[in-house]
């Protein structure tokens, strides 16, 4: 029987390992770690709940893809329901509007500044969802095999009419005048780890898509998504081998054809490789193996250019507090030194940070009277700032703290933490093996998008494929859910299909 190993129970991971195992292979999936997850894991203290990365779900239908895809309903394994406002914004010290993804509500804020504003709000829904319909068919829910699945008329063509060669910012300011309003579209690219500023205009849609398809809340956390896809994977049939860190790929004439595991080889038919791509490269890859290309060698792996990190502290509290949303923004007085900062490699004095508190609609985070916040601060990736201590920590941690007591009203929140545990960029990096502790993976820039971010099936060997944040599509977890099932569907091209078993999956 075709045996397959994937390697790291991420998001990407997860979904490549249930594509696989439904189309009728035998998988065994490997982690490092004592839980699956990876960065959609769970902090438990027995008392408070904290999903450790992702919070703020996006495009629900892929959520759901994997499991209908894998002959399910989504429903028997996980509960989600929408939020709306979807998240409060405090701005210039002091709360701003909430921003909610209902129409008569958006033209009450858009209006509420001036008519051109909501046309121009208008026009630039309507551009950036004709830009993203071509991206999904051409560049995101495809992937990119040999050379021609890019270079080629008709997809340069496509490439060209997603005019992304401005940046985010540059791009809102031709549909709006206020600034504020163009803030509230601008920051989300900061999800995926880029600026504003200088990140490419395409991933405007960021904002369109939370406005358009909703912002939505997984009852029990992030965590319990990832519990959801563990359950169908092994109830397909598949084994997961938890605290096993893969030493290194192994390679007969440039073929993947096993893994090492404490010294011993493993065989393996395929490697599904989901720890991040950088990291791989380096650490997992060997050289003497002939697979790598100059632009694979570890000094042009470490030159690529790597997302914006964060902070993150998890807060358990004695008290609950009402007035928080779910999801909370608070943006810095100056939000373009505040970004200049994290991309010079400087701690920003006066931080940007989101609040997430999923105690206000949801019981299981906290005991009854407690609740549990998370707070997270974009800071620079550790190839810009390697600088982080104790004091370091502390320091950067006060600011976020006076800023939450003062602006969003907590002034007795020191008082009230019973539990405090913070994450910075060396924790993501030693916990996830996330190359310079960058949470989101190579940077998207024009250059590292599309045919140019690493391929799901590898082109320098055959039998290794790679899912996860920093390969193609990119990063965010439904963007790496897709990169799991493209990773699987190309490796379901390469290999024959088991016996008794049909094309439609795989196609
Ligand atoms: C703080 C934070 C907030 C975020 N917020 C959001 C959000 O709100 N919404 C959203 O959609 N996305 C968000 N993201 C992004 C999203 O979480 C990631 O893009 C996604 O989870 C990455 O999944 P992955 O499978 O690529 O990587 P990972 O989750 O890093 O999985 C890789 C796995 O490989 C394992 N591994 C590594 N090396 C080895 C080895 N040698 N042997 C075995 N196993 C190994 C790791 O332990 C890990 O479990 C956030 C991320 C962070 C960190």
């Amino acid at each position: 029987m075709t045996k397959l190993a994937v390697v790291g129970a991420g998001v990407g991971g997860l979904s490549a390992a249930i594509y696989l195992q439904a189309a009728g292979y035998q998988v065994d999936l490997f982690e490092k770690n004592s839980y699956i997850g990876g960065k959609m894991g769970r902090i438990d203290t027995g008392k408070y709940r904290f999903d450790v990365g992702p919070t703020i779900v996006m495009m629900p239908e892929i959520y759901r893809q994997v499991f209908s895809d894998s002959g399910v309903n989504p429903d028997n394994y996980f509960q989600m329901s929408r939020l709306n406002p979807f998240m409060d914004v405090y701005l210039a010290g002091k709360k701003d509007r909430p921003l909610s993804s209902d129409l008569v509500d958006i033209t009450k804020t858009y209006e509420g500044v001036s008519s051109q504003d909501m046309a121009g709000f208008l026009t630039y829904l309507s551009d950036i969802y004709q830009r993203y319909d071509l991206a999904k068919e051409h560049f995101i829910a495809r992937s990119f095999r040999s050379p021609w699945n890019f270079w080629n008329p008709k997809t340069l063509l496509q490439a060209f009419r997603l005019k992304t060669f401005s940046s985010s910012y540059q791009s809102l300011k031709k549909y709006l005048e206020s600034e504020d309003l163009i803030k509230l579209l601008a920051f989300q690219t900061l999800y995926i780890g880029i600026s504003p500023f200088n990140g490419p205009s395409i991933y405007n849609i960021i904002p369109m898509i939370e406005l358009l398809y909703g912002v939505w809340y997984i009852q029990g956390g992030m965590y319990s998504y990832a519990q959801a896809l563990e359950r169908r994977f092994k109830e397909l049939g598949g084994q997961i081998h938890l605290n096993t860190a893969i030493e290194s790929v192994t390679f007969t004439n440039k073929n993947a054809d096993g893994i090492m595991i404490a010294g011993v080889k493993h065989d393996y038919d395929v490697v599904v490789m989901n720890a991040d791509f950088p990291y791989a490269m380096n650490h997992l890859i060997p050289d003497q193996a002939g697979v790598k290309p100059r632009r694979y060698q570890i000094e042009k792996i470490n030159q690529m250019d790597y997302a914006i990190s964060c902070m993150v502290i998890y807060l358990g509290l004695d008290r609950q507090y009402d007035h928080l949303n779910v999801h909370n923004l608070r943006m810095a007085e100056d939000f373009f030194k505040n970004i200049d900062e994290l991309e010079k490699g400087i701690l920003p004095d006066d931080p940007s940070f989101y609040a997430y508190y999923p105690s206000k609609v949801d019981g299981s985070m906290a005991p009854d009277g407690h609740s549990s916040l998370y707070i997270l601060a974009p800071v620079p990736n550790l190839k810009d700032f390697d600088g982080w201590n104790e004091q370091q920590t502390k320091d950067f941690s006060q600011k976020v703290f006076s800023r939450l007591a003062s602006e969003l009203d907590l002034p007795d929140l020191l008082n009230h933490i019973d539990y405090q545990q913070i994450y910075t960029p060396d924790d993501f990096k030693s916990e996830f093996n996330s190359a310079y502790g960058a949470t989101f993976g190579l940077k998207p820039t024009l250059l590292q998008s599309n045919y140019f971010r690493p391929h799901n099936k590898y082109p320098y060997a055959q039998k290794l494929y790679f899912a996860g944040a920093s390969a193609h599509p990119g990063a965010g977890v439904p963007i790496v859910l897709t990169s799991g099932e493209l990773a699987a569907k190309e490796v379901m091209r390469d290999l024959p299909l088991p016996a008794g078993k049909s094309r439609s999956l795989s196609e």
